[in-house]
């Protein structure tokens, strides 16, 4: 008993607090199970590593502010025929964020815009990659005090330091000229530096009228759209689907 509570103590002083925690109980199993020294080591720092996963997992979550949790898993993808699932698939991968591509979720309200931006988050936390996801509203208010403050540079760091930039919701409110040269600094910024993956309801074509300016527009389109993945979808809405009838009898 007594070399157990020193056990205990030597990994709580090594910083190995879960397998402090765990010790007596995998003592005792390795017993019963008659394992063999490395085999009892091994299953202790299992117990460890897996508690410290899971903790990074749970900080990382945190930093990323995803707005509510939805996974790949939940998409159902029959529903929207017009998204690629192979294309979704791969992009789950991230091998676009090794790349600094970026992703483009266009169309109508409720169709998963958001759905899958989040799921994507989400597998990329999983990966290990850093995430954070705003909403462009958030994003412009933050970055417009910040400009006024006189302290821009420093917060911009919360948008370029992720390897993977969520703006969701843009083209919902037109953007006035200080909103638009900050939305630009963001995206000329990350250009080819790190991945964005945005949501919108407005196709590039109305990007000029967003901004209102389409010298800017082009200059903001020509960065975000050279290396990107985009996806159109066009369908309905998911949120509807059981309030409308799809297709109308005669
Ligand atoms: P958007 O951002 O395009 O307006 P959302 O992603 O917010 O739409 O989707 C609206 C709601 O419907 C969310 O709760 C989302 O999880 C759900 N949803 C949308 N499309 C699908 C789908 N194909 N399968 C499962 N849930 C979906
Ligand atoms: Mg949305």
């Amino acid at each position: 008993m007594k070399a157990l509570a020193q056990g205990r103590e030597r990994l709580s002083e090594l910083g190995l607090d879960h397998a402090a925690a765990v010790l007596a109980e995998t003592l005792q199993s390795s017993m019963r199970e008659k394992s063999d020294y490395m085999t009892f080591l091994l299953a202790l720092l299992d117990h460890e590593r897996g508690q410290r996963q899971q903790r990074n997992l749970e900080v990382r979550t945190k930093l990323a502010h995803l707005p509510y949790r939805k996974t790949m898993e939940e998409f159902d993808f029959s529903f929207q025929p017009s998204i690629d699932e192979r294309q979704v698939r791969e992009l789950s991968t991230m091998s676009f964020v090794g790349q600094q591509e970026n992703v483009i979720l266009l169309g109508p309200p409720g169709v998963g815009k958001s759905h899958l931006a989040v799921a994507l988050g989400v597998e990329a936390i999983r990966q290990g990659i850093s995430v954070y996801f705003v909403s462009m509203t958030q994003m412009m208010s933050d970055l417009r005090k910040a400009y006024e403050e006189n302290r821009l540079e420093r917060r911009m760091r919360v948008y370029l330091r992720p390897k993977l930039l969520i703006v969701d919701e843009v083209g919902y409110m037109p953007l006035d000229p200080v909103a638009a040269n900050l939305f630009f600094h963001v995206v000329s910024a990350r250009y080819e530096r790190g991945s964005l993956v945005m949501t919108s309801n407005k196709g590039f074509g109305e990007w000029g009228e967003l901004l209102g300016d389409r010298v800017l527009a082009t200059a903001v389109l020509d960065r975000l759209l050279h290396h990107a993945h985009i996806l159109n979808i066009r369908g309905n809405s998911y949120r509807l689907k059981d309030r409308i009838p799809l297709s109308k009898e005669a």
